[in-house]
């Protein structure tokens, strides 16, 4: 546990000071004054020193992000969609809580091989625009999770959380310590990239230098 904390949840004054005092970030950009409940991701605040730091500074200039994100659909899952975990600040710095939605994007088939979405329903020798191969349509919308930039809980002071209810404060603590905890498995999938993965720079034939990470 680096983010996450226990609270006694019997003591509102726990909870309140829990929740007044938990790091904060702006939901959008810093002058439409919105927050929420946040971590700072930096790669020199989470613990990691030496030759780790110095591989993780090579691993964030590769692209890594979706190797470590998995945590971050299992929260949207665990509060079904009404909340989610996005990245602001300067190259990222910070996980924010935002609240979300679950909308439907509106694709209507999909690729049998590459996976590829497509807005036109499949009918009789449809294919993919990108691999030719057969798409079929999808059985049911796809439901994607979308942060709306509404701030939580913005410029509440420990008074203001005490003023609450005993329950609002119980559930509202759960939120956020759900958050840290996953934000705490983005970090630990973050340090497992740095002992399994390395960086490989390959030359693609676009010519173009890209890095990817290659298992150790
Ligand atoms: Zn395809």
């Amino acid at each position: 546990m680096f983010f996450e904390k226990r609270i006694d949840t019997r003591s509102k004054d726990a909870l309140a000071d829990f929740l007044a005092s938990h790091n904060r970030y702006n939901t959008m950009n810093s002058w439409n004054g919105n927050s929420s409940y946040a971590n700072c991701v930096k790669v020199n605040r989470l613990g990691i020193n030496g030759t780790s730091l110095e591989k993780a500074f090579e691993i964030l200039a590769s692209d890594y992000w979706d190797e470590i994100r998995f945590p971050i659909r299992e929260f949207e899952k665990s509060w079904y969609g009404g909340y989610t975990i996005g990245s602001n600040g300067r190259s990222g710095g910070y996980l924010v809580l935002y609240e979300a939605e679950v909308y439907s994007p509106g694709h209507r088939s999909t690729c049998t091989r590459c996976g590829q979405l497509n807005f036109q329903q499949a009918v009789e020798g449809s294919v993919c625009g990108v691999c030719r191969a057969p798409r079929v349509n999808l059985k049911s919308p796809l439901k994607w999770v979308r942060a709306k930039s509404s701030s939580i809980d913005h410029r509440m002071s420990k008074e203001d959380y005490l003023d609450m209810s005993h329950a609002w404060l119980k559930d509202r603590a759960e939120l956020v310590r759900s958050f840290d905890a996953a934000c705490d498995q983005v970090r630990n999938a973050f340090i497992e990239l740095i002992n399994d993965f390395m960086v490989v720079e390959e030359t693609v034939m676009v010519p173009q230098k890209v890095k990817r990470l290659e298992r150790i």
